[in-house]
């Protein structure tokens, strides 16, 4: 017996082409526009099971304190209600950041660890899926998901809800891996970032404008960034845990690349050639909502 094909969550065509590299994490690419996601949508049973044992990292490094600085000092010119939402704001450290520049932060996020981090914090939560209704329309400068939209099956809807609350001539900042990037070339079926039910849809440069051009959105600035060593090194292992732990190698060497000239001044080579092919790891998008 064949399941039947789930419509794609872009574009609504049912013409799924089975990815054959990535058949046991489900991956069907859609024959219209392009979009790689998952034939199967996973109850809600098999998401509490699977994000009860996510790690909720709490330790900003100074490195991305950095970069959370140089990311901030992007959002200023959107400044005029003064209001900045994450959405899937994990431990809150981004907000936290955000806080120390005078913005009036707001978060969500699922998981007791995850909320008490961010009370903590002092940030202000509300837990589970971004619900407009909890907020005024229009009201925020900026509505910012780091890692999300990987996680939803459907991004599309999300993206309106997100769009609900961004005032007019707001910024609508996401990153979410590139499935076009160069380390799933390499890495082939091996490489870690598909991992069913935890990613369930994967962006390229192209569908990721699609989706924002679909809900009427203008391209401020789309990245492809960073060459992640974890990915590479973590291969073949998708147990979160394990994960962590290189991550704190991936941590040194970022701390050795920011303080070394030369290493730094390779970095931003290796980073522009990245970019310029579209096959950085990581996509880094800010997108403005037309004011009316
Ligand atoms: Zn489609
Ligand atoms: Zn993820």
């Amino acid at each position: 017996m064949t399941t039947p094909p789930r419509p794609c969550p872009l574009c609504g065509s049912l013409r799924n082409i089975p990815i054959a590299k990535h058949a046991a994490n489900h991956l069907v690419r859609c024959g219209d526009c392009s979009l790689v996601f998952t034939q199967l949508d996973p109850s809600v049973e098999e998401l509490v099971a699977y994000y009860t044992h996510y790690p909720v990292r709490d330790q900003l490094s100074p490195v991305t304190a950095k970069r959370y600085d140089e990311l901030l000092d992007r959002f200023e010119p959107y400044r005029r209600t003064g209001k900045l939402i994450d959405v899937g704001c994990g431990a809150g450290m981004f907000l936290e950041r955000a806080a120390l520049r005078g913005w009036e932060v707001h978060g969500t996020e699922y998981g007791d660890r995850a909320v008490a981090a961010c009370k903590a914090r002092g940030v202000g939560i509300i837990e589970g899926p971004l619900d407009p209704a909890n907020y005024a329309p229009g009201s925020f400068d900026v509505v910012c998901s780091f890692e999300v939209m990987e996680h939803l099956a459907h991004p599309k809807e999300e993206m309106e809800r997100m769009l609900k609350i961004l005032r007019p001539g707001g910024l609508l900042y996401i990153t979410t891996p590139n499935y076009a990037c160069i380390g799933h070339r390499l890495s082939g079926a091996e490489w870690n970032v598909v991992n069913y039910p935890e990613h369930l849809t994967y962006f390229t440069p192209s569908t990721l404008r699609r989706m924002a051009k679909s809900a009427g959105l203008r391209e401020r600035w789309l990245l492809t960034t960073g060459m992640s060593m974890v990915r590479f090194r973590t291969k073949r292992s998708k147990d979160p845990g394990v994960r962590s732990n290189a991550m704190a190698d991936q941590e040194a060497l970022r701390v050795r690349l920011e303080t070394a000239w030369h290493l730094k001044l390779a970095k931003r080579t290796i980073d522009g050639l990245l970019d310029l092919f579209g096959i950085g790891d990581s996509m880094k998008a800010a997108f403005e909502k037309p004011a009316q």
